[in-house]
C-alpha cells in the first residue's frame, strides 16, 4: 500500500478503518505528494540517518521516509492510528512506531538507545495545538537532533524566522534562533491537507547551530530576560524587566545594564539583537 499521498488512497485507508479524526490531535493528513516531495528533499536525509517522525497519521510520510533513511521512529499518539500504520508499514523492517505522546517521550533516552547517542533527524507534519512546546522541547533538551523540518502553522514559521523590528519578532524568534538556523522552505495552503485546517501553512527546516552563535554566562537568565521583554511588549525594556518580578536585579541596576549597552533609557525589547539581549544577560549576571 504504497503512495498514500494523495486523496483516493487516503480515503481508501480511512474507510477500511472507519478512522474517525480527532480535532483535539490536531490531525490534518496530508494529501499532495509534491508537499510530500519537498519535505523529504528539504530534511536531506541520508541512508545513514535515524529520523524521528512525530505523529505519523496513517503513515503516509513514515513510508517515504523509510525509503530514504535508515531507520524510522515514529511516534503517535492516538490509540487508532496503530492497527492502521502496522498495516500501511508492514513492507518495511527499518520501521518502529511508539505509541506515546510526544511531550512524555524521553528524546536523550531514546537517541542513546537508538542510535548511540548519534545526532538524528527529525521530520513532521506537526499537530499546530503543541508547536512550540514540541520544537522547544527538542531543542531546550540539548539532545544530539541535526535538523528539524516540519510543517507547522505559516504565522508561527514566520515567527521563528524574523528580526528584530517586525511585529511577529518575539521570544520564539530569539529562542529558536539561539539554537539553530531557521529556513522556510515551502508554503503549503489548506487543501494539501485532509480535513483542511482553517490556516495557511509552511514547512521550516532548522539545522542545529554546532554551537550558540552568542556566549551566555547564565543560559536561564537569558531565557527569563527574552520572555520578560516581551510578555510586556508594550512597555519599555527596563520597566519590562523591573516589572516581571523574575529577573534577580534591581531596577537601577537593570537601567544601568541598558545604559552601558549604549541603548536609550526608554527602549523597548523588539529591538534588541540576539546580541544584545546576550550582552545584557551577561551584565544583569553579574549583579546576582
Ligand atoms: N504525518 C501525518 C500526515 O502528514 O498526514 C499526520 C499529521 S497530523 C497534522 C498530526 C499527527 O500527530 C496526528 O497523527 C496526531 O494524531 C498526532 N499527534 C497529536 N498529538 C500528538 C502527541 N502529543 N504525540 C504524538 N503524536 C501526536
Amino acid at each position: 500500500m504504497a503512495d498514500l499521498g494523495n486523496p483516493q488512497q487516503t480515503i481508501a485507508v480511512l474507510q477500511k478503518y472507519q478512522f474517525n479524526f480527532q480535532k483535539k490531535y490536531g490531525q490534518n493528513f496530508l494529501i499532495d505528494p509534491r508537499v510530500l516531495e519537498k519535505i523529504i528533499q528539504s530534511a536531506q536525509i541520508g541512508k545513514d540517518d535515524l529520523v524521528l517522525e512525530i505523529g505519523p497519521g496513517i503513515g503516509t510520510m513514515t513510508q517515504m521516509l523509510c525509503e530514504h533513511a535508515r531507520q524510522v521512529i515514529a511516534v503517535e499518539i492516538d490509540s487508532a492510528l496503530i492497527p492502521i500504520l502496522h498495516d500501511t508499514l508492514k513492507e518495511y523492517q527499518n520501521i518502529e512506531v511508539i505509541h506515546k505522546d510526544i511531550l512524555k517521550l524521553d528524546i536523550l533516552e531514546l537517541i542513546r538507545v537508538k542510535n548511540h547517542g548519534r545526532p538524528i533527524q527529525v521530520v513532521a507534519n506537526l499537530p499546530y495545538y503543541i508547536t512550540t512546546p514540541i520544537i522547544m522541547g527538542l531543542l531546550e533538551s540539548h539532545a544530539p537532533v541535526e535538523s528539524i523540518t516540519v510543517m507547522v502553522q505559516k504565522e508561527v514559521a514566520q515567527r521563528m524566522q524574523v528580526g528584530p523590528g517586525t511585529k511577529d519578532y518575539g521570544a520564539l524568534s530569539l529562542a529558536v534562533q539561539y539554537y539553530a538556523s531557521p529556513q522556510i522552505v515551502a508554503h503549503v495552503p489548506p487543501n494539501c491537507f485532509m480535513p483542511r485546517p482553517k490556516v495557511g501553512s509552511a514547512v521550516i527546516r532548522l539545522t542545529r547551530h554546532p554551537k550558540p552563535p552568542v556566549e551566555v554566562a547564565d543560559e536561564k537568565l537569558l531565557f527569563q530576560i527574552i520572555r520578560a521583554s516581551f510578555n510586556q511588549r508594550r512597555k519599555t525594556l527596563a520597566n519590562g524587566l523591573s516589572n516581571s518580578g523574575t529577573i534577580p536585579c534591581s531596577k537601577e541596576e537593570i537601567e544601568q545594564a541598558i545604559e552601558d549597552l549604549g541603548l536609550t533609557s526608554n527602549v523597548r525589547g523588539e529591538v534588541l539583537t540576539l546580541e544584545q539581549f546576550a550582552s545584557l544577560s551577561n551584565r544583569l549576571s553579574q549583579f546576582k
